[in-house]
């Protein structure tokens, strides 16, 4: 194995997939190699944990739980 660069699919920089996160993915079972950078990654992350602190969601949002 070796370090592997890929593109965020967010901001399109280049990252580096490293073989040790390689082996970790593959540990954990993660068939798939990581499609964001770690800074996209982190900012995601913020923005989930700001939306989970508003209460009350109204609106037109559809879940869609669609499987298959
Ligand atoms: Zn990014």
């Amino acid at each position: 194995m070796a370090d592997k660069v890929l593109t965020c699919k967010d901001c399109g920089a280049k990252f580096t997939f490293t073989e040790s996160e390689q082996a970790f993915y593959k540990e954990k079972g993660f068939e798939n190699e990581p499609l964001r950078c770690p800074d996209c990654r982190k900012a995601r992350k913020q923005q989930r944990n700001n939306r989970d602190n508003r209460g009350g969601g109204r609106g037109g949002f559809g879940g869609g739980n669609r499987r298959g």
